[in-house]
């Protein structure tokens, strides 16, 4: 199946007047018009199956029935749409299915803060409330960790070209190896000294902050004897472990969590993507009853009663999460793409292809960013929209939506193992003819 891309007349109002800081659209340019489930269409009617769902925003697939329905009702009923932080019966019917579906059954006694509705946001306030807590500046961030662009979530991040947009200095943070950043590298052995030595010029942290399984950063999953091993480390040096589950968390590493497999309990936690369910923009910070030491509106924003976000977000914790069906599920699904990785990984033994990421959070890093580019714009002619992640770009990323079927992952996935063949079967080629 070969697509057709829309005329140029058609994306000129873009190209005229859209700024140049857009990104996803120039690897996709089409103008997509309609979407369900695991499909997005574009204004041709071609259609593609999604790997990349909103970057996922969309664990739960475009515009699941249940949650529209819910919606929809919410909406013809005259519900409140916008209520500053305004106590709201959708935001009631949120925090008690919150409270009931996810935190008792789980142990664990968090606090909800809603912030802006960004994930950058829910990072800033994690941040902000952290240094206020133990009143000092300094937060660990990982290599190749990523949280947000506004200042103090781009001081956290990594990558040199989000940073270099800063404008400013970007500071309070001390940079440290995530697990397996160098071979052989014992990197918790490595924290563990330059806390312990007054003389390293590290200035005490109040927290460190961490992915579980680095999205942006190439699909970088910690080991969860790393993760143990690294919340040890909070306690011993008295920092607060902030986890940020903005990419991992909602379901996407097969538990609701990413960091439960690991028997951690964070301070603080971020949510945003998909706790909407339904891609509406809706962030949370949750943490430990004894730090919520905020004094009323210190950490403020107009948007953050997102009552439309609340409605779909409440109904999807009751529809997807009240038993273990679903998450039994995605941990399925994602063992079928560790599979249809390695045979991928088989089919190309000269290719240095390497599995990376976990759950349904996954993908395969390539030898360069230039050769993972030529594979997702392959396999966008054949109708699948991928997109690549990591410090080069050298990781193809598969965030398909969780409610996918297991046929339509398989379809998705025989066509980017067709796209990998296609190009490294030509890339072989050139090696052999030059
Ligand atoms: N933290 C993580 C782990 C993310 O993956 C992202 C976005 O990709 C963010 C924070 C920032 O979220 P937002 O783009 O909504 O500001």
């Amino acid at each position: 199946m070969t697509k057709s891309q829309n005329n140029t007349d058609e994306t000129t109002i873009f190209d005229d007047v859209e700024s140049n800081v857009q990104s996803y659209a120039r690897s996709f340019p089409v103008v997509f018009e309609k979407a369900q489930g695991a499909h997005i269409y574009d204004r041709e009617g071609n259609k593609y199956i999604d790997f990349l769902a909103g970057a996922g925003s969309l664990n739960y697939g475009h515009n699941h029935p249940v949650l529209k329905k819910a919606l929809i009702q919410y909406i013809e009923s005259d519900g409140i749409t916008h209520g500053l932080d305004f106590h709201s019966a959708a935001k009631e019917k949120f925090l008690q299915n919150f409270k009931d579906i996810i935190l008792e059954p789980r142990g664990l006694d968090y606090r909800v803060q809603f912030t802006g509705p960004t994930g950058a946001n829910a990072v800033e306030a994690a941040l902000k409330l952290a240094r206020m807590v133990k009143n000092r500046t300094n937060v660990i961030a990982f290599t190749n960790g990523f949280h947000g662009v506004t200042p103090g979530a781009l001081a956290a991040t990594g990558n040199s070209h989000h940073r270099g947009a800063a404008g400013i200095s970007l500071e309070g943070i001390t940079r440290m190896p995530f697990d397996d950043y160098m071979d052989d590298m014992d990197t918790l052995g490595y924290m563990d000294q330059m806390l312990s030595d007054n003389s390293s010029g590290i200035d005490h942290p109040a927290a460190v902050i961490v992915e579980c399984i680095q999205g942006e950063g190439g699909l970088n999953a910690a080991r969860l004897e790393w993760l143990k091993g690294l919340e040890e480390l909070c306690h011993k040096y008295d920092m607060l472990l902030i986890v940020d589950d903005i990419q991992a968390g909602c379901g996407r590493s097969g538990t609701f969590f990413s960091f439960e497999p690991a028997g951690i309990t964070p301070d603080i936690v971020t949510l945003s993507k998909s706790i909407s369910g339904y891609g509406l923009p809706f962030a949370i910070t949750i943490f430990k009853p004894e730090l919520d030491q905020w004094e009323p509106g210190e950490h403020n924003g107009t948007f953050r009663g997102n009552n439309h976000a609340f409605i779909t977000a409440a109904t999807a914790l009751e529809y997807f999460w009240s038993d273990d069906k679903f998450a039994k599920s995605v941990q399925a699904k994602g063992e079928m793409m560790r599979e249809r990785i390695e045979t991928i990984i088989g089919q190309h033994p000269h290719a240095n292809l390497k599995s990376k990421g976990r759950g349904m959070m996954r993908g395969i890093e390539c030898e360069s960013g230039e050769i993972a580019d030529k594979i997702t714009s392959a396999a966008f002619k054949k109708g699948v929209i991928i997109e690549t992640s990591g410090p080069e770009g050298q990781v193809v990323k598969c965030l398909c939506s969780l409610t996918i079927t297991e046929q339509e992952l398989m379809d998705g996935w025989n066509v980017v193992e067709q796209s990998f063949a296609e190009i490294l079967g030509n890339q072989a080629a050139l090696k052999k003819a030059a």
